[in-house]
């Protein structure tokens, strides 16, 4: 595979159209860190491959599993062949711990086990800064249809099925994660983007130490994901 021209480029990965097939895309994971709205910025070499190498074994573990990916082939260490497909406008939040906004939002005790897994949707657009919203928003904002939107809920949940327990067998809580959705050239809903510590928040079982983005986000231990991203990487595999 060939990269052509870059497409897109976001705040962890550059798009890359392909020469030798117009239905697929090369995804580029980067070094680059934000937060806050990407008010604070930096990198660290290497996360990239970390975040492309838990993504590829999660995607695989769901596919195993039923869930259908936009993953097709992961060729380097930090780039992954993918389905070229639309982009569903909405980050899809599962959470089982409550903390970050949620508990900014809404008061609820930090480290609360929720009863259920919450499912929220957030509007994707800075401009906005990725506003929560609910069903008939986002049906309004051309997101999508109740029962494309039923379906997204749904295998949101199939996925924290499948992911939590994986992860607890590694001794890692899986707080609460955020995934994003495409449509294929067929117009079927598949999961797309990536799954990492970038984008999911994990609690040692023993420690309640963070091992995600928080790091940087929070500055702790100086603000370094790398360690903590590669003992995620080796407890995934091990
Ligand atoms: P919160 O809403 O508490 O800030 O985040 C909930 C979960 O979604 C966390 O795991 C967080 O990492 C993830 N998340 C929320 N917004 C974004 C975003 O814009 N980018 C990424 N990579 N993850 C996000």
């Amino acid at each position: 595979m060939t990269k052509k021209e870059m497409i897109y480029e976001g705040k962890g990965k550059k798009m890359w159209s392909v020469a030798e097939n117009s239905d697929l895309l090369i995804a580029e994971f980067k070094d680059d860190l934000t937060a806050f709205d990407a008010t604070k910025k930096g990198n660290e070499s290497g996360k990239g491959a970390l975040n492309n190498k838990i993504s590829t074994e999660l995607f695989g573990l769901l596919e195993q599993n039923g869930i259908e990916t936009a993953l097709v082939e992961t060729i380097s260490d930090t780039e992954q062949v993918v389905k070229k497909c639309s982009i569903v406008p909405l980050e899809v939040i599962v959470r089982n711990i409550a903390t970050g906004s949620l508990t900014k939002r809404l008061g609820i005790t930090e480290g609360k086990e929720l009863p259920f897994a919450l499912v929220e949707f957030c509007y994707k657009d800075d401009a906005l800064h990725d506003p929560i919203i609910n069903d008939e928003h986002a049906i309004i904002l051309g997101a999508g249809e109740q029962k494309e939107l039923d379906y997204i809920k749904e295998q949101a949940r199939k996925i924290n099925a499948i992911l939590k327990p994986f992860f607890a067998s590694k001794g890692l809580k899986l707080v609460d994660f955020k995934i994003e959705f495409g449509r294929d050239k067929d117009g079927k809903i598949i999961l797309a983007d990536e799954i990492s510590p970038d984008s999911c928040r994990f609690w040692d079982a023993k420690t309640g130490a963070k091992m995600d983005k928080d790091i940087f986000r929070q500055d702790i231990g100086g603000g370094s994901v790398k360690v903590a991203y590669e003992e995620v990487l080796k407890r995934i595999l091990n």
